[in-house]
């Protein structure tokens, strides 16, 4: 199928109020325009440099989402560039954030990232870590939390609907809460094998490539 088809075909199982970023990492340019062509205006891209690298043969309609772990020396290339930050995970990158928008009295948009089911090979942080990190947010000028990530770990959909339950008490109880520099307006989860059970599960922000773009191509970046 294509990746026009692809895209209309996902588009049926996703409701309006669900926003759906096309997960481009690995794939080029003309596909991704195949998808822009049909109306995708949101990309999450895992590396800077291959945002870097695709910028700037996209209209600036597009909406660049930053998905993949973020090193703090690469924050101060996509200041100008990424509509949102999925990958917040720590409290040094939280300052390294602050520090380069802060020159550049820019505001990032950022959602923390949970490691939900606390596996050692991913990235985010543990609940245990949320209000640590949420004081320090507070401490920011520069920085507005939007709302939460996660990748959970793999596993049938039963296991899977129990993460994405757990990640949407934590959304709640987040959004029963006042702050300064924090407001729960997205909870992003939900990649192609899990999208649909992620939905069901309050997800409003999904994470879809495979789906959309087929299997990813590692030699072709
Ligand atoms: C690659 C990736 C996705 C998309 O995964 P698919 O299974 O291809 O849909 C979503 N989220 C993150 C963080 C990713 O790295």
């Amino acid at each position: 199928m294509s990746i026009a088809e692809n895209i209309s075909n996902v588009l049926k199982f996703i409701p309006k109020d669900v926003k759906l970023i096309a997960v481009s990492k690995t794939k080029t340019v003309e596909e991704m325009k195949e998808a822009y062509d049909v109306g995708i205006r949101d990309f999450g891209e895992n590396k800077v440099q291959e945002i870097q690298n695709k910028y700037s043969d996209f209209p600036s309609d597009v909406r660049w989402h930053l998905i993949g772990h973020l090193q703090r020396n690469k924050v101060k290339y996509i200041v100008d560039k990424v509509h949102l930050i999925h990958s917040l995970d720590s409290i040094d990158l939280l300052n390294e954030i602050e520090k380069q928008y802060g020159r550049k009295n820019a505001e990032a948009h950022v959602l923390i990232e949970i490691n939900i089911g606390k596996e050692e090979s991913k990235t985010g942080i543990f609940v245990e870590q949320l209000d640590n990190l949420i004081n320090a947010v507070e401490n920011c000028n520069n920085i507005k939390v939007q709302g939460l990530m996660t990748v959970i770990p793999k596993g049938t959909p039963e296991e899977n609907r129990k993460y994405f339950k757990e990640m949407k008490t934590i959304f709640e109880n987040l959004s029963n809460r006042q702050f300064k520099n924090i407001k729960m307006k997205y909870l992003s989860m939900g990649m192609t094998a899990d999208y649909k059970i992620a939905i069901e599960e309050g997800s409003n922000m999904v994470r879809i490539g495979t789906g959309i773009f087929g299997p990813r191509n590692y030699n072709n970046k």
